[in-house]
C-alpha cells in the first residue's frame, strides 16, 4: 500500500493541472512544490486548453479580467530578404470560432491553479524533490527536507532542466540555437483589437500577443549579444527599440512591464515515460516559442496522463508507460519538428530556406483549404484530444 496513487514533482502550470485534474476525480495526490517565482510570460492558450480550464472549474473565473482573447494571427516576413513572405492572416471567425483562444499570464494563471488543488484536497509538500527510487509495485521519492514518500507513479513536472529525469535514466536530445527570447509586456496607444502579430525577423520571430485593454505581451527573440544589449536599456529607450521593431504597428509604446530572458533550445526525452514515472510539460520537452505551442503541449500531456491513471488498477504499470509514450510523442513530435525549422530557416539566412519558407507560406496565405488546415493544426492534434478538453 503506497502514501498516494501519484506524486507530482513540479508546481508549474503542467504539474499543476496535473494534480488538479487527478484530484478532480478523487484520486489522493501530494505535489512537491517549491514556492513560486513570478513570471513575466503570458501564455497564449488555444480552445482545447480553454476547456480544460473550463473543466476544472476555472474559466470563465477573475483570471479572466487578467486575460485577452485572441482573435486574429498575422504573420509578417521582416526578414528583409529578396524571397519575401506574403503576410498571412488567420482569423478565428474563419473557423466559425469567436476566437482561437486567450492570453493568459503565468502570474495569475499558476496561482489559480495552486488555489483550486489546495481546494481539491492535493496534498501540498513544500520543497523539492532530491531523489527517487523503483522498486517493483511502487516509486519512493525524497524531498531536499528528507521526507520519503511512495507512491504508484511519479509525475515528473519539473521543468527543463529536471533532476530526477536524470536520475531516472531518461536520455534527452537537445539542440541549442544560439538565440534568447525576451518576454515582456508594453502599453501602446494604438489599439490591438485582438491581433497577435508574429514579425519573422533574421533573428527569430518579435511577437506581440493582446492584454486587456492597450497592452500587449512581448516575446522577442535575438542573438545573444544584441539580447544583452536590450537588457541593459533603461525603459524608455527599450520602448522606442520595440516601437521601431514593430514599425509603429501599436503606436506610441510606454510603461515597459518586468522582463526576463530566456535560452532557446529545442529539447526532448528520447522516451516520455517508463519504470513508473511519467514526464511532462518542459520536463518532457521543451521548444522556442514560436506558434504558441509550448503549453498547450504540455497542458495535453497533464491531461492525457490523467486520463491514464484516473481508474487505473496500477497508475505505473509498463502498459500504462507505453500508451502515454506512443500517444503523445505522436503529438509533440511533428509540432517540434517544425517549430524548429521555422526557427532555423529564419536564423540561417540561407537562400534555398528562405525560398521554402517564403513558399511555404504564400501558400498558406493564398489557398483558404491550406489555411484552414494549419489554423486546425495549430489548435489541436489530429488524433485526438483527452477527456478534459473535449
Ligand atoms: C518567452 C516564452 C513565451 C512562451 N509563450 C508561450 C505561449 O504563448 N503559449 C504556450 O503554449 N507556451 C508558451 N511558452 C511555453 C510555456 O511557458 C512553458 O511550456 C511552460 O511554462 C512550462 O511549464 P512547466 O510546468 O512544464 O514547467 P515550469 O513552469 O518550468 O515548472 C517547473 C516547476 O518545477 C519546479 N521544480 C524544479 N525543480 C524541482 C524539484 N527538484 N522538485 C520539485 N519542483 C521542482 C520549478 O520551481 C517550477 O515551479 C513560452 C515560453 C517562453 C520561454
Amino acid at each position: 500500500m503506497t502514501d498516494f496513487k501519484a506524486i507530482i514533482s513540479g508546481a508549474g502550470p503542467a504539474g499543476l493541472s496535473a494534480a488538479v485534474l487527478l484530484a478532480l476525480d478523487g484520486v489522493k495526490c501530494a505535489i512537491i512544490a517549491p514556492p513560486f517565482v513570478d513570471d513575466p510570460r503570458t501564455t497564449a492558450l488555444m480552445q482545447p486548453a480553454m476547456q480544460m480550464l473550463k473543466f476544472i472549474g476555472l474559466w470563465p473565473s477573475d483570471l479572466q479580467s487578467h486575460c485577452a482573447a485572441l482573435k486574429q494571427l498575422h504573420l509578417v516576413d521582416d526578414t528583409g530578404n529578396m524571397f519575401a513572405a506574403p503576410r498571412v492572416e488567420f482569423s478565428a471567425r474563419e473557423m466559425n470560432l469567436e476566437e482561437f483562444g486567450w492570453n493568459v499570464p503565468l502570474a495569475k494563471l499558476v496561482p489559480a491553479l495552486q488555489a483550486r488543488a489546495q481546494e481539491l484536497g492535493v496534498v501540498f509538500i513544500e520543497g523539492t524533490s532530491a531523489s527517487v527510487e523503483t522498486r517493483e509495485s511502487q516509486i519512493t521519492v525524497k524531498t531536499d527536507a528528507g521526507q520519503t514518500l511512495t507512491a504508484e507513479v511519479i509525475l515528473i513536472a519539473d521543468g527543463a532542466k529536471s533532476k530526477l529525469r536524470e536520475q531516472l535514466g531518461f536520455d534527452i536530445e537537445t539542440e541549442r540555437f544560439d538565440q534568447m527570447a525576451l518576454a515582456t509586456s508594453f502599453e501602446h496607444s494604438v489599439r490591438h483589437d485582438f491581433i497577435s502579430t508574429e514579425f519573422h525577423k533574421s533573428a527569430g520571430p518579435f511577437t506581440t500577443v493582446p492584454l486587456p485593454g492597450n497592452r500587449s505581451s512581448l516575446v522577442w527573440m535575438e542573438r545573444p549579444a544584441r539580447m544583452a544589449e536590450l537588457m541593459a536599456l533603461t525603459d524608455n529607450q527599450l520602448a522606442i527599440e520595440i516601437q521601431l521593431e514593430s514599425h509603429g504597428l501599436l503606436g506610441k509604446i510606454s510603461n515597459i512591464g518586468p522582463r526576463k530572458t530566456f535560452q532557446m533550445q529545442s529539447q526532448r526525452a528520447t522516451s516520455f515515460a517508463k519504470n513508473r514515472a511519467i514526464l511532462i510539460g518542459e520536463a518532457a520537452h521543451a521548444l522556442p516559442p514560436i506558434g504558441a505551442q509550448g503549453l498547450n503541449l504540455s497542458l495535453r500531456d497533464a491531461a492525457q496522463a490523467a486520463d491514464l491513471i484516473i481508474g487505473s488498477a496500477d497508475a505505473g504499470a509498463e502498459n500504462i508507460c507505453t500508451k502515454y509514450n506512443g500517444l503523445r510523442r505522436a503529438d509533440v513530435l511533428p509540432r517540434q519538428q517544425m517549430v524548429a525549422l521555422l526557427n532555423r530557416s529564419l536564423l540561417s539566412g540561407l537562400l534555398p530556406f528562405n525560398m521554402a519558407r517564403a513558399g511555404g507560406l504564400a501558400a498558406i496565405a493564398k489557398f483558404s483549404p491550406l489555411r484552414g488546415l494549419a489554423m486546425r493544426q495549430g489548435l489541436s492534434p489530429a488524433l485526438g484530444l483527452p477527456f478534459a478538453m473535449r
